[in-house]
């Protein structure tokens, strides 16, 4: 399976006020990119320079006075935008550019077909709503523009991929996207999380607007959830949906933060569920188009160990078809109550 990383080191230049006291810092990409080359996934990588977005493309998911809040204060030399999520002097510009690095793998797998596109891009983006903090979260949680949002936002409404399959194994809520897509059917949004925690959104019963019914699905699991819980959601939720929608597209928000110990939750996820999940990706791009990965949080060993996993077990299938998971109870009681919720809108569940 082909492999395309888009990345640049401008990424870098989005950088807290001092840098040691915040976690999402430049020094998560070179985390990153070391992972990836110790474990040879660099080496097998197209690396894409990444061209910035137009304005357009931003403004077709963010209000204008939003994108102009956040130019004005990169230009006047940054600051906090709220308690969690700073603007540095090069923010405008550098999520411009993550924006494009998300919409160029769109581009991209329409050409290529089943590869995987990953774009190694800072700021993140899934807590951003249309006017900045979403749901009625208190922050940001480090986001700037919403890149999978404007990603398939102009897959859509430009490109005509109907539907598409967003899925966000980000250990928190992507509440952004969930917001901008709340009422339109045509963008399918599926989030496993933690419960309880930062942005205290994503509930079952949350299952999209009016016009929309039934398709985000929300599965918020208990505190210390590990492998087999995640495959096992995964495949009684994840897998039957992709079957059934037939999604033109998939993306997905990769959060590593899920990963034991990785320090801004309480998951017990390993490499094992990364390469799983990747997997079943790569088995899915050979019926579908490929996967538009967007990196979203993770901070020190989710990047260090799941991200390369994650890699290659796209470009190296593995899957142990004997292999019996074990989930919590916990996490079946969650399962069925999501099964429950979207039944009588996705038949298959
Ligand atoms: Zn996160």
């Amino acid at each position: 399976m082909q492999l395309f990383i888009a990345y640049s080191d401008d990424h870098k230049k989005h950088r807290p006020p001092i840098a040691s006291t915040h976690p999402e810092n430049p020094l998560r990409l070179e985390i990153a990119i070391e992972a990836l080359r110790n474990s040879g996934m660099w080496d097998k990588a197209d690396v894409i320079v990444p061209e910035r977005a137009d304005l357009d493309n931003v403004l077709a998911v963010h209000d204008s006075d939003y994108v102009e809040l956040v130019r004005e204060m990169s230009k006047r030399g940054g600051g906090y935008i709220d308690l969690d999520t700073y603007v540095s002097p090069h923010t405008f510009d550098v999520a411009l550019l993550a924006c494009g690095a998300a919409i160029q793998g769109v581009r991209l797998l329409l050409e290529k077909g089943s590869a995987l596109f990953l774009s190694l891009l800072r700021p993140p983006g899934h807590h951003a709503g249309r006017y900045g903090r979403a749901l009625g979260a208190p922050t940001l949680g480090f986001c700037i523009f919403n890149n999978i949002a404007i990603a398939a936002k102009y897959a859509e409404e430009v490109m005509k991929l109907r539907p598409i399959v967003i899925i966000d194994i980000d250990v928190h809520h992507g509440n952004g996207t969930q917001e901008i897509f709340w009422n339109d059917a045509n963008v399918i949004h599926v989030d496993i999380h933690e419960h309880g925690i930062y942005p205290g959104t994503g509930d079952v019963e949350d299952i999209g607007g009016n016009e929309a019914r039934g398709t985000k699905v929300n599965i918020p699991l208990p505190h210390y959830s590990g492998d087999d819980d995640y495959i096992y959601v995964w495949k009684e939720v994840v897998e039957p949906l992709v079957f059934t929608i037939k999604p033109r597209m998939i993306m997905l928000s990769l959060g590593l933060d899920a990963y034991l110990d990785d320090g801004l939750a309480s998951m017990s996820v390993t490499s094992k569920f990364f390469t799983f999940a990747a997997s079943s990706l790569a088995l899915m791009a050979k019926r579908f188009l490929g996967t538009l990965t967007v990196l979203e949080g993770g901070y020190t060993v989710g990047l260090r160990e799941g991200l390369p996993a994650f890699v290659r077990g796209y470009i190296q299938p593995q899957i142990d078809t004997e292999y019996r998971v074990e989930p919590h109870r916990g996490v079946r009681i969650v399962v069925n109550r999501v099964k429950k919720v979207l039944r009588e809108f996705l038949g298959v569940l």
